[in-house]
Order: C-alpha cells, then sequence, then structure tokens
C-alpha cells in the first residue's frame, strides 16, 4: 500500500504503527482466547484498559488533581447539549463566545434548553479573526463561559484561555486536544471528540473537574444524560465504544513514545509554518483565509482567486497523492488538516506542491 498524505479534517490520520498494532490485536487480545470487541465490558480486562486510558491521558495532558477524565458516545456534538442539560439551571445564564460555526452549533443547543446569550464574537469579522477575550467580569447568574478553542472549518485558534474567575470555562477542544500545553486550571470542563488529534471516531473525551460533577445531579436530567452517572460508574453505566477506546490508548501511547504534548506542539509548529510559509510568500497567490494573529497550527485555510481555480488545485492534488484539501464548503477554498499523526514529510510534500502549482498556474 502507498500510505496518502491524508489532510483529512476529521475522521483524520493515525499512524500507521497504530493501525498495525491495532490489527494485531485486532483477532486476540492478550492471550484471552478472544477479541476486545467480544468481552464483556464488566470484564476485568476491559475495566483494566479503560483504567489505564484514562491514566495515559491525564499523564500525557499533565492534568492536575482533582480532574475526572469520561470516555462517551455521540460525538463533540453530543456535548453541545450535555453541557446546557447539566449546568444550565434555572435562573443562571450560559455565555458563549461565538468564534466560528461548531461555536455557533454549542450556542443554538444551549439556547434549546436554557437562557443562553454571546460573550464575545468573531462574526462581523467573518469569522477571520478571533474576539478578544480580555477584560471578562463575571457576574453570579453565569453559569460558565463556553469557548471553542480551535475552529476547525476557519482555521483559527485561541492562543491562551480566558480567566473566567469562579465561572468555570468549558472547552469544545476537539480539533486541538493534546496537541499543545494550556494552564488546565484555567477550565471546568473539556471536551473532544476522538476522530481529529486522539484516535478513531465514536468515543468522546470528557474531562470535568470533580466539583462540577455535583452540580449535575439534578433530578429532571435523565440518567444518561447526567456527567455524575459516567463518573460514578467509570464510563461503564452502559456498554462504552471498547475497541474505539483501545485503538485511542494505541494512540496515546504513541504520543507519549514519541515525545508526548512537548514534542507535538513542536511538530504542529513546524507542520503549519511550513505550509504558513508558502500562503505567505505567494505574493496573494494563496490568500490566508484567518488573519495572521489567529491562525491556527491544527487546520490551515487558503483561497485562491477564484473557486475554480480551488478546484483544479484539488483535483491535481489527488492526482499527486493528497486527500482531503478541500475547504470547508461554507468557507471555500482549501483547508490542510494537519493533525498530531500527520507526518511534518507531508507538509513538506504540500508546500513543494504549493509552489509547484503556482509556478504552472501562476
Ligand atoms: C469536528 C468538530 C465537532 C463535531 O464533532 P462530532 O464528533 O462529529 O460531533 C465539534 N467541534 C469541533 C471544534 C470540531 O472540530
Amino acid at each position: 500500500m502507498t500510505r496518502k498524505h491524508n489532510f483529512n479534517p476529521g475522521p483524520a490520520v493515525l499512524p500507521l504503527e497504530v493501525l498495525e498494532q491495532a490489527r494485531q490485536d485486532l483477532t486476540e487480545y492478550g492471550s484471552k482466547g478472544m477479541s476486545l470487541m467480544e468481552m464483556s465490558h464488566r470484564s476485568k480486562t476491559v475495566e483494566r484498559m479503560m483504567g489505564e486510558t484514562e491514566e495515559l491521558l491525564k499523564e500525557l495532558l499533565d492534568l492536575p488533581d482533582g480532574y475526572r477524565v469520561l470516555f462517551m458516545g455521540g460525538g463533540a456534538s453530543t456535548q453541545f447539549a450535555f453541557v446546557p442539560m447539566n449546568f444550565l439551571t434555572a435562573g443562571k445564564v450560559g455565555q458563549y463566545v461565538l468564534s466560528g460555526s461548531f461555536s455557533e452549533k454549542a450556542f443554538q443547543e444551549a439556547q434549546v434548553i436554557g437562557v443562553a446569550n454571546v460573550l464575545a464574537s468573531g462574526i462581523a469579522d467573518k469569522w477571520q479573526k478571533l474576539p478578544e477575550l480580555f477584560g471578562f467580569n463575571p457576574e453570579a447568574h453565569v453559569a460558565y463561559v463556553h469557548l471553542t478553542t480551535n475552529n476547525t472549518i476557519e482555521g483559527t485558534q485561541f492562543r491562551n484561555l480566558p480567566n473566567t474567575g469562579d465561572v468555570p470555562l468549558i472547552a469544545d477542544m476537539t480539533s486541538d486536544m493534546l496537541s499543545r500545553r494550556l494552564d488546565w486550571t484555567k477550565l471546568g470542563l473539556m471536551y473532544a471528540g476522538a476522530q481529529k488529534n486522539l484516535g478513531p471516531a465514536g468515543v468522546t473525551v470528557v474531562i470535568v473537574r470533580e466539583d462540577l460533577l455535583k452540580a449535575s445531579t439534578d433530578a429532571r436530567i435523565p440518567t444518561i444524560f447526567k456527567y455524575a452517572t459516567f463518573a460514578s460508574n467509570d464510563s461503564l453505566y452502559n456498554t462504552p465504544p471498547v475497541h474505539t477506546i483501545y485503538v485511542m490508548k494505541l494512540m496515546l501511547e504513541w504520543t507519549k513514545r514519541k515525545g508526548g504534548l512537548v514534542e507535538m506542539e513542536q511538530r504542529s509548529l513546524e507542520r503549519s509554518d511550513l505550509l504558513y510559509d508558502v500562503i505567505d510568500r505567494s505574493g496573494g497567490y494563496y490568500e490566508g483565509f484567518a488573519e495572521r494573529a489567529s491562525r491556527s497550527r491544527m487546520n490551515v485555510t487558503w483561497r485562491m482567486r477564484d473557486e475554480a481555480l480551488a478546484r483544479q488545485f484539488v483535483c491535481e492534488s489527488e492526482q499527486a497523492g493528497f486527500e482531503g484539501l478541500a475547504g470547508h464548503r461554507s468557507v471555500g477554498g482549501l483547508r490542510a488538516s494537519i493533525y498530531n499523526a500527520l507526518p511534518v514529510a507531508a507538509c513538506e510534500a504540500l508546500a513543494d506542491f504549493m509552489q509547484d502549482f503556482q509556478r504552472r498556474n501562476g
């Protein structure tokens, strides 16, 4: 097999080492006489595997004490509803930072459940520039502040987390979890669908500060929609996606072997610099979508003179072995998603291709 240069936005590239290990373990796990997929989720083997995955994630993130890791289903979109269901109690307001289309979806779900308003918005800048977050003065009736740390579709990313004082900060980190170090103590809860940086689709990681679990015990929330249910049952209240969690564990082990968060952060800088350099040196041929200070290290977005040329770029890139470079339909142009598992060499190849394409079609 010739592996493509996989720039898919999610589900996304996984390391070949991880796939090969998963294949090896597919028919028999350990020497148990069966695969993980056939095993009871109540078995010691599965319980241990999930416990080890949780510990590994805590270790990689260097998470302070007092946080729980939950493994849930339904993807990040389900968390858009889970968050207000658990925390948006009567008399309280959820405040949303709008920075792109996923943050808007989260905000819409909150409005279905309770009262939510906009703390800051980048819509007037057409999502090309992130809203400023300094000077936040929380009021007593604010239940939480919701932030999308990396805007996957638009290609923008917050460099730092805002300080929200006593108000819990809740972050959708689906497309940049495990790519950099941040001050986790600023966060009350973070969530990520696994299919970008963490592993295959099918599991959502939720990291929540323990004191917030008390807030989510309202009797009117169905049992299965309470964070507290997942926490008190070690994510085994009902059947979790066992095999997916295992492949994520392999991905976490790979991340550790390669040098952990420090190395992932370094690689993300190298990968994104390669592409932004070509964009910036192209004399406007490639026009970066995000303004410089808002640029993402995970999704690099740019436009071309017109959409016909962008389509030609996608078409020729596919012939040259690149996959997934078409921009999201809401933004147009091109997008290179450059998650943890993407080799730096893939970005070197893409940078070369971009320069060559410009020479041929400038
Ligand atoms: C991909 C993505 C989502 C949607 O994730 P699903 O798991 O498909 O629901 C939400 N937020 C962000 C930031 C994403 O990148």
